[in-house]
């Protein structure tokens, strides 16, 4: 049983109570292409409310994420902040597959953050927003100064092409 199953023993079936839960969990193995949750326990403020149809699980999830630039592949850490609102379906209610279930008395919120943390990650991180990236002949990082490629190498019939794809990648 994980930590992030919850009774919703004193409210299920009772539209219109609710119960605020404060839970923190380690959560591993999230991860996108260019970005993944870190060892810092995830922190949720819900508030766990009874409606018919079962019980909806709102509020704020923060945790922190390990990303690499997708220009330059520097490392670096930023928070990750989200707003979830999800139904957790009650037994005997048939709301269709994709829908989170309360089982027994029990909601295990693991499978919601995950998805929801999962969709949150950025596909597309950027140490800064003006990051110029790596060199693709030599591997120097733009951000800290040009190097010697760009201008020598460059056939000047090309120059319009190059033009047209710094704009598109800019
Ligand atoms: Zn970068
Ligand atoms: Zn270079």
């Amino acid at each position: 049983v994980s930590t992030l199953t919850v009774s919703v023993a004193e409210i299920l079936g009772r539209p219109g109570e609710y119960r605020d839960l404060d839970i923190s969990a380690s959560l591993e193995g999230i991860q996108t292409t260019l970005a993944r949750l870190d060892a810092t326990p995830i922190a949720t403020q819900l508030r766990a409310e009874s409606i018919v149809e079962g019980i909806l699980f709102s509020g704020r999830v923060r945790a922190s994420a390990q990303l690499e630039c997708a220009r330059c592949l520097k490392g670096f850490t930023e928070p990750v902040d989200l707003k979830v609102r999800e139904l957790y379906a009650a037994p005997g209610q048939e709301l269709g597959d994709d829908v989170y279930e309360v089982k027994g008395l029990e909601a295990d919120l693991e499978p919601m953050l995950r998805d929801a943390i999962a969709l949150a990650l950025p596909l597309n991180p950027l140490c800064r927003p003006d990051c110029k990236g790596l060199c693709g002949i030599c591997g120097t990082d733009w951000n800290e100064g040009p190097c010697d490629c760009r201008v020598d190498d460059v056939d000047p019939r090309w120059a319009p092409l190059d033009a047209l794809r710094e704009r598109l990648e800019g």
